[in-house]
């Protein structure tokens, strides 16, 4: 018999992809659906680093470049990193891949064994492809619970107990996908303190969001006095300059740089070559259209929690970051008779015409925590009011009680 991998079968996803494919088909066959499932800016990349790429192209600038990337973009990396941190980042400390997302496999790959028992500590709820990757690459995943309860904080002394010798490396995601939960600097020194307790501990640093941060400041954990050399900083072109399909993230660790090149070279070779120039240009052009989206996010976000928090049933905390919210439906469950927050979702969508994604899509439910669904507010204002409308008034036409 041929046989799939056991790796290949038990492989997890994003099933906000799945949850698209559904929204679309209901699209196409002419039902009206107000969509927040997507995590991607609902705008165009701007004119101006599209022609970056089109000036590439027409130079010839089209075939494989240095697996770390072209010396300009490294540079360009180099100083936004050191600018945004506060960081002394070196080029060569800088490596380019198809988005942000290989960095997390690379770094799994990069700094644990197969089989080894070695383990992976990652925030749940969170990004689903940080367990699937742990768990295909033979590593041990262990869940770090963000919960509301704690305003999606991270429990120190919950770490504390969690960590040992047989860790090998922490994810940390701020500003937080789903919750929109952002890790302040106080938080960030007592995590070091811990991690610092242990000779081979390496961190994560999922920084994407990094340029969306509404309320506070950001602060990155490699800032924090001798974290640089054992933090992976992960960050991209994606979000900030709305370019998901451009597919250009970088990372930066001196030690781990060299190692994550020789990955790229196993993989993708390089990124693609006039995309490298696109994004060269979103570092090094003017920075007015990426202020313009996080201003509009920024009144999104007033417009959606108050809107949420308006509506009988769900609860919702004030984001402080990326461009998602994570109510609590507990009570708007029970109102309408859905077992859980998946089967609200899923009567949402089917009978409201409204897509969002359920907590089941970011891993395990914390117990105790209640039900929430994920709102990405990555979608218009227009949007956003009729979404709200009808959510508000599927709850009160179906209300039990
Ligand atoms: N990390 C997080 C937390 C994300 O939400 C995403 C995108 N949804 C990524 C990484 C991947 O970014 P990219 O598209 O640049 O690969």
């Amino acid at each position: 018999m041929l046989e799939i991998s056991e790796r290949t079968r038990n492989l997890g996803t994003e099933t906000a992809f799945d949850v698209l494919k559904e929204v679309n088909e209901m699209v196409r066959g002419g039902k009206s659906v107000m969509n927040f499932c997507i995590g991607q800016p609902d705008f165009d990349t701007p004119e101006y680093i599209k022609e970056g790429a089109i000036k590439a192209i027409r130079e010839g600038k089209t075939g494989y470049t240095p697996s770390a990337g072209i010396p300009e973009l490294r540079e360009a990396v180099a100083e936004y990193f050191s600018r945004t941190r506060g960081l002394d980042v070196k080029p060569d400390w800088v490596v380019v891949a198809c988005g942000a997302k290989p960095f997390i496999g690379y770094t799994i790959l990069a700094v644990t064994d197969y089989g080894r028992g070695h383990e992976v500590i990652y925030p749940n709820p969170g990004f689903p492809i940080y367990e699937s990757l742990i768990r295909a690459y033979g590593a041990v995943p262990v869940p770090l619970p963000i919960l509301e309860k704690n305003e999606f904080r991270i429990d120190i002394e919950y770490l504390e107990k969690i960590i040992n010798e047989r860790t090998r490396l922490l994810i940390l995601n701020s500003p937080h996908n789903p919750t929109g939960g952002v890790l302040d600097m106080d938080v960030l020194e007592q995590i070091a303190d811990i991690v610092k307790r242990y000779k081979n501990l390496w961190v994560l640093s999922d920084e994407i969001y990094s340029q969306m941060v509404y309320d506070g400041k950001f602060a990155s954990i490699a800032s924090v006095d001798g974290m640089q050399e054992r933090t992976i900083i992960v960050d991209g072109v994606s979000k900030t300059y709305a370019m998901t399909g451009w597919r250009i993230g970088f990372a930066t660790n001196p030690k781990l740089a060299y190692y994550l090149a020789r990955w790229v070279t196993n993989t993708e070779s390089c990124a693609p070559h006039p995309n490298q120039y696109a994004a060269l240009t979103a570092l090094t052009g003017p920075q007015d259209e990426p202020k313009k989206m996080v201003e509009c996010f920024r009144r999104r976000r007033e417009i959606i929690v108050d809107g949420l928090n308006s509506i009988k049933g769900i609860k919702c905390l004030k984001p402080r970051g990326a461009f998602y919210v994570w109510p609590n439906v507990t009570e708007a469950c029970k109102i309408v008779g859905a077992r859980d927050s998946e089967n609200f979702r899923a009567r949402l969508l089917y009978e409201a015409g409204v897509a969002v994604l359920s907590d089941i899509h970011f891993g395990h439910k914390n117990e105790g925590d209640g039900e929430h669904i994920r709102i990405s507010y990555a979608a218009s204002e227009e949007t956003i009011k009729e979404g709200l409308r009808r959510m508000k008034a599927f709850i009160e036409e179906n209300s039990l009680y």
